[in-house]
């Protein structure tokens, strides 16, 4: 439960895509501010630095990680949409809102087995 709620913690208010608007990486439907997404971010093993991938529409989203990533640590969550101005820039960028965790990957999981260096 403590992976699960720093989780949640760290994807709360995280900005996704560009500005406006962004896309389902799966099927490329135009996604809102407001609307229900999943995302999938990623954390190397080396570093403290998360990033999101860009998010699934509800109808492509997945419900586990079935592709981890060897040496990651990779997140999937369940969100709605937001947006926050960056009055700097003038721009609006959509941010993770009410994240729920589906699924966890830890860095060792992979297709092949890791082995000792
Ligand atoms: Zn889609």
């Amino acid at each position: 439960m403590r992976v699960t709620t720093t989780a949640e913690q760290l994807l709360e208010g995280f900005p996704i895509g560009l500005q406006g608007t962004t896309a389902c990486q799966h099927c490329g439907t135009t996604l809102y501010e407001g609307d229900r997404v999943t995302v999938l971010a990623s954390r190397p093993a080396d570093t403290d630095r998360w990033a999101i991938h860009r998010p699934y529409c509800v109808a492509c989203s997945p419900d586990t990680i079935s592709q981890p990533t060897l040496g990651c640590t990779e997140l999937l969550a369940q969100c709605r949409l937001g947006t926050r101005a960056d009055l700097a820039t003038q721009q609006t960028r959509l941010v993770v809102l009410e994240p729920e965790l589906q699924d966890v990957s830890e860095p060792t999981n992979t297709a092949t087995p890791a082995t000792h260096r």
